[in-house]
């Protein structure tokens, strides 16, 4: 588990991210790693290495991060809003991303969408790289008739 001493964020280590050297998300401060003595005894005294207490949490905020030089007042009063933004920036980014996927992030003033995958990437296929593709291809080519051409699937109907 890691912390952070501007904003004073913890950070559980998760599946997948390892948090041995990791930058804090609200304000790129690099992390710390929670002392030892933070962290919960359970009955047998063992430590529970992704467990700290919210009396612990308040305390190491006091200890590690009201005393460090990196301390940011106001990164601390607003990190949970930072945080919140930046959560609200991912899920756009993600949107934008499955859009990509999708193959409607573009968009086209047709209103056409691709029959195979309905993405609306797609474009007219011109004149010229008809004829083109024709006379390369002969007259079974696959593109004569067809109009459009989606790039997300590459398919031409
Ligand atoms: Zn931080
Ligand atoms: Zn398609």
């Amino acid at each position: 588990m890691l912390y952070c001493d501007k904003c004073g964020h913890l950070w559980q280590e998760t599946i997948g991210r390892k948090l041995e050297c990791e930058w804090c998300d609200v304000c790129n401060n690099l992390l710390k790693k929670v002392p030892d003595e933070y962290f919960q005894d359970d009955e047998f005294n063992a430590k529970w290495q992704d467990c700290v207490s919210d009396e612990m949490e308040q305390k190491l905020i006091k200890d590690l991060v009201f005393t460090s030089p990196n301390f940011d007042q106001y990164l601390f009063d607003h990190k949970d809003e930072i945080k919140g933004q930046k959560d609200r920036q991912y899920r756009a980014a993600m949107e934008h991303g499955k859009a990509i996927l999708a193959g409607t992030d573009k968009g086209n003033s047709y209103g056409v969408t691709c029959p195979y995958c309905k993405a609306t990437n797609v474009r007219k296929i011109g004149i010229v790289s008809r004829s083109i593709s024709a006379s390369i291809f002969g007259l079974g080519s696959k593109k004569i008739g067809k109009q459009w051409h989606c790039d997300h699937c590459g398919s031409d109907f």
